[in-house]
């Protein structure tokens, strides 16, 4: 029998990082650490994108940025990897996928869809964007080149109605947007394809076992 305690604790938040990972690097990594930490998230799913809608097609095949996403996060008990995208065959939309996991999770877990600045910024241009917020909180951290007061104006009439502290997550399923602090790391997926292009190393940008899996199979040249 559970106590009345068990009973009444609310449901613990869940992390959601969606990306295209091309490859994962510690830019990744960190926010989703600092966000489980300072959100009081019970875990932190990393949702590598299949085809993505928003950009040219990857460098690399989507199994092999998926391979890449497992080999980043495979030491941290609370990360885990939801390849659901990855597999499937329709365009990657991020509302979709929230719905699945909602399904999956329950209506009273919350869930916080954790984005940098520049993806935030970017949010009025995703499909069916105004439904996020039925789905999930959003929770965005800095990221260097990105500021805050670069919204939209439709973005920014979001923000004002549902800016929170990070406390509030664990009250409600979803609709509130918070920002969190991380250490702020200059590291792009960008600057790593270019650089292993130029044969310069990308040691340190990204987990060693990523920058093996790149040198073996020969990606990024
Ligand atoms: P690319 O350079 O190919 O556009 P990226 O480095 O931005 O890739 P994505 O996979 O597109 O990586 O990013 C996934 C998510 O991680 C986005 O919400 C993005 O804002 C966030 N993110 C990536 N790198 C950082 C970073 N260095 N600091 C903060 N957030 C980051």
């Amino acid at each position: 029998m559970m106590s009345e305690a068990a009973l009444q604790t609310p449901p613990l938040a869940q992390g959601i990082l969606g990306g295209t990972f091309d490859p994962i690097h510690f830019g990744h990594l960190h926010l989703a650490e600092t966000a489980r930490e300072t959100l009081d998230l019970a875990r932190v799913h990393f949702i590598p994108a299949g085809s993505p809608p928003h950009r040219d097609t990857p460098a690399v095949s989507a199994a092999q940025r998926l391979a890449m996403v497992r080999l980043a996060t495979a030491s941290n008990p609370a990360f885990s990897v939801d390849d659901h995208e990855v597999m499937s065959p329709s365009p990657s939309y991020t509302v979709i996928t929230l719905e699945r996991l909602r399904q999956a999770l329950g209506a009273s877990v919350p869930l916080v869809l954790l984005v940098g600045v520049d993806a935030f910024l970017g949010l009025p241009s995703w499909h069916q964007w105004w439904r996020l917020f039925d789905l999930a909180h959003i929770a965005v951290a800095n990221r260097p080149g990105y500021q805050l007061p670069q919204m939209s104006a439709e973005l920014q009439s979001q923000f004002n109605a549902r800016m929170a502290m990070p406390a509030a997550l664990n009250q409600s399923p979803a609709g509130k947007i918070v920002c969190f602090d991380i250490t702020p790391l200059s590291i792009s997926a960008t600057q790593i394809r270019s650089l292993i292009k130029a044969r310069r190393s990308v040691r340190y940008l990204c987990p060693d076992t990523v920058v093996d899996y790149i040198d073996t199979h020969q990606l990024y040249r």
